[in-house]
């Protein structure tokens, strides 16, 4: 199934459908869109949370419209700057199309935030006390799109044999439980630190930028999960990025933040190459 989504923006795209209980004309959108798919670049960037949206029959989920907006919804930002870059690179991009607050892509099913019934102190009414068969829905509707079309575009590199690292693109809140954050930009990695090293090294020579390395959160959060289940199973180089999203409220800050990233990441490319095509092993 081939379908543009206009309101994205973004030329040669293709998305890929449900897996056959519904299709995506009966959501009126698809819950995963893959872009530039058969990109060279080493770098396959992943938006886990790139939207807001949610399918009509979910209403608001119980909360007010203006809820849908904020942070607890999606990354605001996050997806401009994966699509700006992933242009600059030629790279991959893989982005859900659906909330995180219907079912959070970047968590295991076993996690107890996969579905918030809270999401920092805001009630998400329509997610408690969810019945099984409403939960397996939910996972068939997005989850399981998100990672089939990862999986796919992956698998399809290394059949290819091509050097393959997955960066994922995040933001958040600059205020978090009635706690400022000083960091600009964090990098979120695990002990394979391939990618965290030089990227860390690279922004912390950026005068007056605060670096948060783990921070605001970790993988001892259960937030890297996209990347446990499809790079690290596999041996291959990732890191996740979290903006901060007042810096990528508006086009401006949005090119600056690509620009800078993207220049970064052509740097690490040769470094990273050799690594990533075969899989090896975190050292
Ligand atoms: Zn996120």
């Amino acid at each position: 199934m081939k379908t543009k989504i206009v309101s994205y923006g973004t030329a040669s795209s293709e998305t890929a459908g449900m897996n056959g209980t519904q299709s995506g004309d009966t959501l009126g959108r698809e819950p995963v869109r893959i872009t530039r798919r058969g990109g060279g670049s080493p770098f396959v960037l992943l938006c886990d949370h790139a939207s807001n949206w949610l399918p009509a029959s979910f209403g608001t989920l119980g909360l007010a419209g203006s809820d849908m907006t904020r942070h607890i919804a999606w990354d605001p930002g996050a997806l401009p700057v994966a699509s700006l870059m992933a242009e600059a690179l030629d790279a991959p991009l893989v982005e859900s199309g659906v909330s995180r607050l219907l079912i959070d892509c970047n968590r295991p099913l076993d996690a107890h935030d996969l579905i918030p019934a809270v999401s920092e102190t805001t009630e998400i009414p329509a997610n408690a006390g969810l019945s099984p068969k409403e939960r397996e829905e939910r996972i068939a509707l997005s989850w399981t799109p998100f990672h089939n079309a990862i999986e796919a575009v992956v698998e399809e590199r290394l059949a290819h044999r091509q050097p393959t690292v997955l960066v994922s693109i995040h933001s958040f809140t600059p205020v978090y439980g009635g706690k400022s954050r000083p960091w600009e930009i964090g990098i979120i990695h695990d002990d394979d630190r391939r990618v965290a090293d030089p990227l860390v090294a690279a922004l912390r020579e950026v005068p007056g930028l605060t670096v948060g390395v783990n921070e605001p959160y970790s993988p001892a959060d259960r937030v890297y999960f996209t990347l446990e289940r499809h790079a690290r199973s596999r041996g291959l180089p990732c890191a996740m990025i979290e903006i901060r999203n007042d810096e990528i409220a508006d086009a401006a800050g949005q090119g600056k933040w690509a620009d800078l990233l993207g220049g970064m990441f052509s740097r690490l490319e040769p470094l990273l190459s050799g690594a990533a095509e075969t899989g090896q092993p975190a050292a």
